[in-house]
């Protein structure tokens, strides 16, 4: 009888049948005894490189969606640099009546001055209004295992001895959650791949934890509508910020124009002067110009001065497309989801924001 093998990074179901299909590792190092990889593991881990396979998200979503029939606790990871993009309003069907901890992961992202406990209210509102009841709301840094311990002991006590399970779109950072956890509990680095790429979680992985459980890892959910898909993997690499985001205020008159980098355009149509905070990845560069010299700018400079794109990434990218909105309350975000945020400090204005097809831009309240 053939023993069924998982791989050790990404939990998939090795074969050495189908090279281009997942899980594939060669006959030779199947045979061998110790922690193995997968081809795409071993190639991200040790490479950084990212394999694409065949899956599609009706596959991840009905493994996501058996547990329902499970009981645990759940964690909801999301990323706080694109709560818009990553909050899923499809958690309760996917997880029954199963409680949620809501986790707000990348809290090193947001500058120092946040004000966490008025964060926490906000996602624990925008939570319910998407009807996602919530026992508790945490602010972390997988990376850097800022706020850990908290969250640790909260999941210890709330469990009430049952699995947890850690479900979230991809790119929020829960192999990076789930690396953190072993690494606090047993000392091992780099237990589960990470990487920039989305959709590097394949399958569900188990950490024992306690006796008889486990801390589950559920394969990460594709969302569409988050700019990583629409992106090369050179230019996401750009956009994702790696560090505290610095604030940077423009004082614009009507119709003056932002742009950030060729990615997102910022058209301030009609108001009184006055301040607009741009939260982006330092890298990109944000250029100002008037509205009506935007289009001839945009079309001379996209892909060098406006970047990224660069000239080879810049067919990739869809066609930006134009949204309005009445602002008229202060301090409202304009967000980009995956990209970035506008705060609007004053309000009474008209804006017109462009973005890539497919990404839609929204407003909310300011939660700094
Ligand atoms: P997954 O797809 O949800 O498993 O996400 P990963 O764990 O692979 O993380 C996606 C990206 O986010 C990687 O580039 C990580 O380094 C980064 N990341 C994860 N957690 C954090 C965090 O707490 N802070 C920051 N700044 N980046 C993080």
């Amino acid at each position: 009888m053939n023993e069924q093998i998982y791989c050790g990074g990404c939990g998939v179901l090795l074969q050495s049948e189908d090279k281009n299909k997942l899980g594939y590792v060669p006959q030779s190092t199947l045979e061998s005894t110790s922690d193995i990889l997968c081809k795409r593991c071993f190639q991200m881990r040790h490479y950084n490189k990212n394999v694409a396979v065949d899956m599609d998200d009706d596959d991840f979503l009905q493994m996501i969606a058996s547990i329902r029939n499970e009981k645990g606790l759940i964690v909801h990871l999301i990323d706080l640099f694109d709560v818009n993009g990553t909050l899923l309003s499809s958690l309760p069907r996917l997880i029954g009546n199963n409680p949620v901890i809501l986790v707000g992961n990348k809290i090193d992202l947001l500058p120092k001055s946040t004000n966490n406990n008025k964060l926490k209210n906000w996602l624990f509102h925008l939570a319910k209004e998407k009807g996602i009841r919530v026992i508790d709301v945490f602010l972390i840094s997988a990376k850097n295992g800022q706020q850990f311990a908290d969250l640790t002991e909260s999941l210890e006590i709330e469990r009430k001895g049952s699995d947890i399970y850690v479900v979230g779109v991809t790119n929020v950072g829960k192999s990076t959650f789930i690396n953190q956890i072993i690494r606090q509990s047993t000392g091992i680095e780099e237990a589960i791949t990470t990487s920039y790429y989305p959709g590097t979680t394949l399958g569900f992985i188990e950490v024992p934890i306690g006796k008889n459980h486990a801390l589950i890892d559920t394969p990460g959910i594709i969302n569409k509508g988050q700019m990583a898909h629409y992106l090369s993997d050179h230019d996401l690499k750009l956009v994702t910020p790696t560090k505290e985001v610095k604030a940077r205020n423009y004082q614009l008159n009507d119709e003056q124009t932002l742009f950030v980098g060729g990615l997102a355009r910022f058209d301030f149509i009609k108001g009184e002067r006055q301040s607009f905070i741009c939260y982006f990845a330092n890298r990109i560069d944000i250029h100002r110009t008037k509205l009506e010299n935007a289009n001839t700018l945009y079309e001379k400079h996209i892909g060098a001065m406006l970047s990224p794109p660069n000239k080879e990434t810049l067919h990739t990218l869809p066609a930006l497309t134009a949204t309005s909105f009445k602002i008229n309350e202060p301090y409202t975000d304009i967000v980009f989801p995956g990209l970035g945020w506008i705060t609007v400090v004053e309000g009474n204005i008209t804006v017109t924001v462009h973005s890539p097809k497919g990404i839609s831009p929204s407003i909310r309240r300011s939660f700094l």
